[in-house]
């Protein structure tokens, strides 16, 4: 696989095939940006450039031993180093300093094989403080011929030491057309599914995919109505709608994900009644409509309300609790 056959990305691809090209490759480089839109994969091409038996100018041949190998995962001089979990309750994965230290000892060696050892940290982020501040002294002081490759979804949890000393390469959502073409060669969705799947999928891979979006996605009316009406009148109907959710609690990541973008296009049409801003444009009519009954700061107060409600439940938050207490706040805004 060369840079050209990766969907979407042409910023990135640009600054990499270019540095290729001028061997200019720098020690670090942090990606950053929206999860699953191909920064790991951009990153794995990468290596396989750096060590490819036969480059061309658009990067890696994908044939070769090496390309094989790194596709594999099984290339000597290329680690890919990720968050794993603890015990199987953990919620979230973590990269500790074992996992780092493994990594250090691993770019202690001269290349074996290829011509650049290579370390991938996927989702740098969650390196937890010790394993961070390990990490530090590799970027400080980078082994030669070393390429060292930091993906991030969320840059500002990473300690700014480690971003100053890494070339940032910015990410951006993929295109509908991208994300269409991707769904196209998998075989678990349907034809027509593409374009209701590639509209939701606020242009990550990994929403696009989602198992529940078209049918949480049919929730959008319910959500406006919700946000719509939502009162201190009627805490009844908040309770039972709490009750419900929190026994789905494996839908609710993308419920949110839904009620949050809701909240952004009514900003919008509240503010500068753009309808090419908003996401969801076949509900402008009847965004409009709710977009009349409330004022901004209200919806405003609302967006961060669920953005606090998301960041409690990726911790342990009682998910019951939590969205009472974000529609108990949504009944005090107006
Ligand atoms: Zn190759």
């Amino acid at each position: 696989m060369a840079f050209k056959d990766i969907l979407g990305q042409d910023l990135p691809k640009q600054i990499l095939s270019q540095a290729l090209k001028n061997q200019t490759v720098a020690n670090s480089y942090l990606f950053y940006g929206p999860e699953s839109v191909g920064k790991k994969l951009l990153a794995l091409e990468l290596a396989k450039s750096l060590n490819c038996g036969e480059p061309g100018l658009g990067g890696s041949c994908g044939a070769c031993i090496s390309c094989q190998k790194i596709q594999q995962g099984t290339h000597p001089d290329v680690s890919l180093l990720e968050p794993s979990k603890s015990s199987p309750t953990v919620r979230e994965g973590a990269i500790r300093i074992d996992d780092v230290r493994g990594l250090q000892k691993k770019l202690g060696f001269l290349p074996y094989e290829g011509a650049f050892k290579v370390a991938v940290v996927n989702d740098a982020e969650l390196m937890n403080l010790q394993a961070a501040n390990s990490f530090l002294k590799t970027l400080e002081d980078p082994p030669g011929q070393t390429v060292i490759i930091l993906t991030a979804a969320n840059p500002f949890k990473l300690l700014p030491t480690i971003v100053s000393r890494c070339q940032g390469v910015k990410f951006h959502p993929l295109s509908n057309e991208a994300i269409k073409n991707i769904l196209s060669g998998r075989e678990d969705v349907s034809a027509e599914e593409r374009t209701p799947r590639a509209a939701l999928s606020q242009g990550q891979v990994n929403r696009a995919l989602d198992p529940d979006l078209l049918e949480v996605a049919q929730c959008r009316e319910g959500l406006l109505h919700m946000i719509e009406t939502v009162s201190f009148k009627r805490v009844d109907v908040l309770f039972e709608w709490t009750r419900i959710w929190s026994k789905n609690a494996s839908r609710l990541p993308t419920l949110l994900d839904q009620l949050t973008v809701l909240l952004r296009d009514l900003a919008y049409v509240k503010s500068c009644d753009d309808s090419g801003l908003i996401k969801n444009r076949d509900l402008n009519a009847r965004l409009q409509s709710v977009a009349a009954k409330k004022k901004l700061s209200g919806i405003l107060n609302m967006f961060e309300n669920v953005q606090q409600t998301q960041l409690a439940l990726s911790g342990n938050a009682n998910v019951q609790l939590a969205l009472e207490n974000m529609l108990l706040n949504f009944c005090s805004t107006h």
